[in-house]
């Protein structure tokens, strides 16, 4: 019984007292991305797993250990997606949209799986925003995706978080590169972990973005890529940043970020804050010019981030920024007996036709058991219907807040109310202006 009481480790619930939060947060990044062009793609929780194998990486953490990966029933492997970007580039290909207009601009919302440890930020199932920009090789695309989670950030009012840049070249200057490493991290060996010391010879850069302490320690004296950057791969990130200064978003270059993902090339950055804990990076992105080229399409330069929007809310609640929570019930209709029950529907119905959130008794419950609801749900009117109101055509509407009442014609009453509604809402809207209710008109609104 245990068993089925409980959700599986590393998953969570969303319940219905605190989804505004992540509403108003999904709804705030569509927007953003909007206006900068993208546009929303879905594609299928899971996909094969030679996608992710080829597409993520072979040597990467998220292939080798973090993979939701089982047999269906026809035989086939089957892989949740550890991430977004390797299932868009599977369908940029597949319905051949390298043909339209470049470059494509694509965002997301989805969930993604991996098995890792849970702990704060860290879950089995994330959901992830990302974007994708695919066919632009030009510095200014990679600034573009940047001042967009930069956006995100300033929109929603979050000023502790920094963005750290870096560039991890392409395969010509790490050749080099991996050779440096190779000799450096050699003469370590015996210190690294197993995982380590077997990709020390596949993918050496793989190793500094191991999470074990040890490793951790060796790589912070491994030489840096930074050094090794080809001119065409110095030139560019060089430009990145001029694009950055020019957007006047500030940033620090961090040289030991490689990020997790094996297709990376040229630009990666994260954007990190100090007061969620261990798990303090909000978005992680860059550069993935080859990752197309190597699902078997033509080359197509593209660029990304994905962005955990369960550490976004972490992130606002550690620095006291709090989203808008939805007004509620304007009016809870009680009915007493079946006349006034049906009276109570067909009012209810007019009201919310009408754009009123508005709710009545479904349950048969007496007057005193409805009114102590109404208080529960925080209904801001309530207005009782018996055989009298009934006979008269008229009711009192209370305001739960100040406890007066008015009597109101039930006929017309979607009209009337929602009248009251937009007096209440200059009233409050000018008072936080400071102005007199005349100079506040919200009747364009509705
Ligand atoms: P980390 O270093 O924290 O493991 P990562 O490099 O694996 O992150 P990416 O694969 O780049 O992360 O994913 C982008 C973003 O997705 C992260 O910056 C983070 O916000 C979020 N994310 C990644 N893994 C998780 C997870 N297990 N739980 C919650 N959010 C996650
Ligand atoms: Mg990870």
């Amino acid at each position: 019984m245990a068993l089925i009481t409980k959700a599986i480790k590393g998953t969570q619930d969303f319940l219905p007292s605190d989804i505004y939060k992540y509403q108003f947060l999904e709804q705030t990044v569509r927007d953003i991305a909007e206006k900068f062009g993208f546009r929303e793609i879905r594609t299928p929780v899971f996909e094969h797993t030679e996608l992710f194998q080829r597409g993520v990486g072979e040597t990467t953490d998220v292939v080798q250990k973090e993979m939701y990966t089982f047999d269906d029933k026809g035989g086939r492997s089957i892989t949740l997606r550890p991430e977004g970007t390797a299932g868009v580039a599977r369908a940029f290909l597949e319905h051949g949209l390298f043909n339209d207009a470049l470059p494509q601009k694509f965002c997301y919302l989805t969930n993604c799986y991996r098995y890792e440890k849970p702990q704060a930020g860290r879950w089995r199932e994330f959901q992830q925003f990302g974007v994708e920009i695919m066919g632009a090789a030009a510095p200014a695309a990679d600034a573009e995706i940047i001042s967009l989670a930069n956006e995100i950030f300033s929109f929603l009012g979050v000023e502790e978080i920094r963005l750290e840049l870096n560039s991890i070249g392409c395969p010509d200057c790490r050749k080099q590169y991996h050779a440096a490493l190779r000799d450096y991290f050699a003469a370590h060996s015996d210190d690294l972990c197993g995982t380590c010391r077997e990709r020390l010879e596949k993918n050496p850069m793989r190793l500094l973005d191991c999470k074990v302490p040890t490793c951790r320690e060796i790589g912070k004296n491994a030489p840096v890529i930074l050094d090794y950057l080809c001119p065409d791969c110095a030139d560019h990130f060089d430009k990145v940043k001029r694009y950055l200064d020019a957007m006047e978003i500030p940033f620090t270059v961090n040289p030991r970020i490689v990020r997790g993902l094996d297709y990376y090339t040229r630009t990666v950055f994260e954007f990190v804050a100090d007061t969620i804990g261990a798990q303090g990076t909000v978005c992680g992105g860059g550069r993935y010019d080859g990752l197309i080229e190597e699902l078997g399409g033509p080359h197509t330069p593209s660029l990304g981030f994905g962005m955990g929007t369960g550490r976004l809310l972490m992130l606002l609640e550690s620095q006291g920024i709090e989203l808008p929570a939805p007004t509620g019930c304007d009016l809870y209709i009680a009915p007493m007996g079946e006349a006034a029950s049906f009276r109570a529907a067909a009012l209810t119905a007019a009201l919310r036709a009408n754009g009123v959130h508005a709710q009545t008794d479904v349950v048969g419950r007496s007057l005193k058991a409805q009114m102590k609801y109404a208080d529960k749900i925080g209904a801001k009117y309530t207005l009782v219907l018996g055989d009298n109101e009934l006979a008269e055509g008229k009711a009192n509407l209370k305001d739960m807040d100040s406890g007066e009442t008015s009597a109101v014609a039930l006929d017309g009453l979607e009209d009337s109310f929602m009248e009251l509604l937009v007096q209440r809402a200059t009233a409050s809207l000018a008072e936080t202006l400071d102005l007199d209710p005349g100079e506040v008109d919200l009747s364009a609104l509705i």
